[in-house]
């Protein structure tokens, strides 16, 4: 026993929670309606673990011994269910090819190191041997950026973080702590809120993500307009590269040349095994709240977001999803009782008397942090602005509902595979002059691509993570494939996919706002960046890893 959690193999996170929609009276009629399918009839659940062939593990005894001598016999695991929850993120198509058994490559062995100097030991002894290191955090990404390459023939080596796990330190007077990479989310937030500190980073993947995984892939939390992105919450890094280590100090800013910091963000252990980061914290704050409020339109909801982006209100979250993703919130919801049952049918004749066509209103919540009066101040100001663009406030409880909810949502994707749906996300980043235009082009891709596959396909969006110059827009599609052969399914999966993304490139987005390159993404990135770009990217990783030892394959 190793003692480090890990996700189902064969989809999100642990065992014995899943999604159901019993409680959920509306949902079946409105899956029905979006994309024709009875969520009553008899799902196919995923395979009985023992019916996967997996591949027999190719380490030799030479490096096994190393292996063992450094760590620990408890700590090298070449069984293979562990082999197979290192091989696959958690990606619609990981998904489809795990349930599937298809397992061209899997790692050869698991490795837990327990400090710095073992994840050192490692890498030295796979780089020598010419094997592969595959950094593994919490097997949570959606990019395809851990899977081994099918055709390598070199033994490949998962090295899981998962015992370094600990908030090594705080300096309270910076506001800064150190902490090592493999921790998820929620252990680390528990030592830090022990101590009266918050980093306040929330992805929706938070239980089942990692410190080091945040950092490799650019991650971004919900409360990401208080708090920062990942990029900006990580000051100091330490890096282990074969035969030496990068050690960059917390500084608040530094004008020492090209940043190096910002080469390991995002760099998918492709530039080596990240130990430990000095990350930006926060006192715990006083008061925490989420208020719903409602738009008339998609256009006035972007208008008002854009509007509280440059007001003097500083709210932590700024969400607000479009009509469609508005009524499957409202589809999703358990029936409400007493007085909250009545309140909102007569909202909603209210709002319709008042000239409102209710299937094109959109959701929106708002997060606020800190003393009460701070909090009564800025509600004030977004207040206002909601009102100028027509909204209507909701009020805290659908609120607080979506902010307890919000790690739950993960588990649908796994329902909906069982009755034979596909459904993922793509997400980006565009300037306030650009979203418009991106968000009707991305949305008409999405259903032009439905179309010609002949199927019942849905999209929907909501804007996340406001900026000075823009924002994220962040679309989630589903459909029934028309095929049940996995191989069938996952060329379907990409018509659509590759629409919405090439539907960024097309209206000056990026390819991704926070989920990174990958091997899904990977198709774009000279797109993205210029091939002159690329050219510096390729330079960087050829310096660093020219035996493409350290996980080649993803990114480029
Ligand atoms: P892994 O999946 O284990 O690894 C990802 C990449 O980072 C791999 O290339 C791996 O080799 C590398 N890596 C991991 N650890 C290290 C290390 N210590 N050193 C060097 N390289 C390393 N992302 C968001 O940003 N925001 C969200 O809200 C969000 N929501 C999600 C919701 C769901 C349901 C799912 C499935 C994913 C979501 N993601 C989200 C994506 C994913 O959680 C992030 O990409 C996350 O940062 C990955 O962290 P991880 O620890 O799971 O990394």
């Amino acid at each position: 026993m190793t003692g480090v959690k890990h996700q189902k193999w064969w989809g999100w996170g642990v065992e014995g929670i899943a999604f159901t929609h019993d409680d959920k009276p509306r949902m079946a009629p409105f899956v029905m309606e979006k994309i024709g399918i009875d969520l009553n009839r008899p799902g196919t659940p995923p395979p009985a673990f023992d019916d996967l062939e997996v591949p027999a593990s190719r380490m030799g005894d030479d490096l096994g011994g190393k292996l063992r001598d450094a760590l620990g016999e408890q700590y090298v695991d070449t069984g293979d269910l562990n082999r197979v929850v290192h091989t696959y993120g958690k990606g619609l198509v990981d998904l489809v090819r795990v349930r599937a058994g298809d397992l061209p490559r899997v790692p050869d062995v698991v490795v837990y190191p327990g400090d710095e100097d073992q994840v050192r030991q490692v890498v030295d002894a796979v780089v020598a041997a010419d094997g592969v290191v595959i950094p593994f955090g919490g097997g949570s990404n959606i990019s395809g950026s851990l899977t081994p390459q099918p055709a390598e023939h070199r033994v490949v080596v998962s090295l899981d973080l998962g015992r370094l796990n600990r908030v090594l330190e705080v300096d309270e007077a910076a506001g800064l702590a150190r902490i090592q990479a493999g921790g998820l989310g929620p252990d680390l937030e528990d030592q830090l809120n022990a101590r009266g500190w918050t980093m306040g980073h929330q992805p929706d993947s938070f239980k089942h993500s990692t410190l080091g995984g945040w950092i490799a892939t650019r991650s971004s939390g919900m409360q990401s307009d208080k708090y920062g992105d990942i990029a900006d919450i990580t000051r100091g890094l330490r890096v282990v590269l074969p035969g030496k280590v990068i050690a960059l100090r917390p500084l608040p800013s530094t004008s020492s040349g090209p940043s190096v910091r910002e080469m390991i963000l995002g760099s998918e252990g492709r530039l080596g095994v990240i130990t430990e980061a000095w990350v930006n914290v926060h006192r715990v704050p006083e008061n925490r709240e989420i208020i719903a409020y409602l738009y008339p339109t998609w256009a006035a909801a972007i208008a008002a977001m854009h509007e509280i982006s440059e007001s003097d209100a500083a709210p932590t979250v700024t969400r607000v999803s479009d009509a469609n993703e508005t009524a499957f919130s409202l589809a999703m919801q358990k029936p409400s009782k007493g007085l909250a049952a009545k309140a909102g049918p007569i909202l909603f004749n209210v709002l319709e008397r008042r000239g409102w066509d209710l299937s094109a209103a959109c959701l929106s919540y708002i997060g606020y942090e800190g003393e009460a009066s701070h909090l009564k101040y800025q509600k004030g100001l977004v207040g206002k602005i909601v009102k100028k663009h027509g909204g209507i406030k909701l009020g805290k409880g659908p609120g607080a509902l979506y902010d307890q909810k919000k790690f739950d949502t993960p588990y649908i994707r796994d329902f909906l595979l069982d009755i034979g749906a596909l459904g993922d996300v793509s997400e980006t980043a565009a300037p306030w002059s650009k979203l418009m235009n991106l968000y009707a082009n991305t949305i008409r891709a999405a259903n032009d691509a439905y179309d010609e596959l002949g199927v019942k396909g849905f999209a929907m969006c909501h804007l996340s993570h406001s900026y000075h110059s823009g924002a994220c827009l962040y679309f989630t599609f589903a459909f029934p494939p028309s095929t049940d052969v996995p191989a069938e399914q996952i060329e379907q999966y990409w018509v659509v996919k590759k629409a919405i993304q090439q539907s960024f490139i097309d209206n000056e987005a990026t390819i991704s706002h926070h989920h990174g390159v990958g091997t899904d993404h990977a198709y774009w990135l000279e797109d993205d960046i210029s091939p002159a770009g690329t050219d510096v990217m390729v330079g960087l990783l050829k310096s660093v890893d020219p035996g493409r030892n350290l996980n080649p394959g993803t990114l480029l």
